[in-house]
C-alpha cells in the first residue's frame, strides 16, 4: 500500500492546500494530512480546530486522514509506514528551502520528498497572506473553503 503525508502548519487550511491534498490523494492509496505542532510558536488557530477543519474539507475523499505530529517530521513518517513527503511548490522561493529540508530528510531516514506544483490560480496563496488580507476586511472567499471562511470570520471578530 502507498502512503504519502502531506505535512504543514495549515493554520487554517487554504484551497490551495486542498488541490495539492486532492491530487495527492488521487495518486496514492493513503494520504495522511499532518499538522506540525510547534511548541514556540501560538498559530491563530489551535491544533484541535486546523485538525477539525482539515477533516471537514477532507472528509469527501476515503483515504485521507488527519492527524498531527511534533518533532521529526521523518520519525513520524518511520513510525507510521510512510514512504513519501509530499510538498506543494508555489514559485521557485519555495524550492530553495524545501530542496534543502528534503535532502536533510532522506539522510535521516529512507522517506522520499516529492514535489508537486501549486494550481497556478493558488501561487500567490498562503495562509499568513489570507490572515493578512481578512484581518483588514478583504474578501478571500476565492480563497478558503466555506468552513474554514466562516471559521476565519469568527475567530477575527472574537479576536
Ligand atoms: P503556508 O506556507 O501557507 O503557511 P503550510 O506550512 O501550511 O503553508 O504548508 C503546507 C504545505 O502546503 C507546504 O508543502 C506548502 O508548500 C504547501 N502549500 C501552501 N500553500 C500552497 C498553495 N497555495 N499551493 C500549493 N501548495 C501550497
Amino acid at each position: 500500500m502507498t502512503h504519502a503525508v502531506c505535512p504543514g502548519s495549515f493554520d487554517p487550511p487554504t484551497l490551495g492546500h486542498l488541490d495539492i491534498i486532492e491530487r495527492v490523494a488521487g495518486l496514492f492509496d493513503q494520504v495522511t494530512v499532518a499538522v506540525l505542532v510547534n511548541p514556540d510558536k501560538t498559530g491563530l488557530f489551535a491544533i484541535d480546530e486546523r485538525l477539525d477543519l482539515l477533516r471537514a474539507i477532507t472528509g469527501q475523499w476515503p483515504n485521507v486522514t488527519v492527524d498531527s505530529f511534533s518533532g521529526l517530521l521523518v520519525e513520524y513518517c518511520t513510525r507510521n509506514n510512510i514512504a513519501a513527503i509530499v510538498k506543494g511548490l508555489r514559485a521557485v522561493s519555495d524550492f530553495d528551502y524545501e530542496l534543502q529540508m528534503a535532502q536533510m530528510n532522506s539522510g535521516l531516514a529512507k522517506v522520499d520528498t516529492l514535489f508537486m506544483p501549486t494550481n497556478p490560480e493558488y501561487s500567490f496563496l498562503s495562509s499568513s497572506l489570507v490572515k493578512q488580507v481578512a484581518t483588514y476586511g478583504g474578501d478571500v472567499s476565492r480563497l478558503l473553503p466555506p468552513v474554514v471562511q466562516q471559521a476565519l470570520a469568527a475567530k477575527l471578530a472574537a479576536s
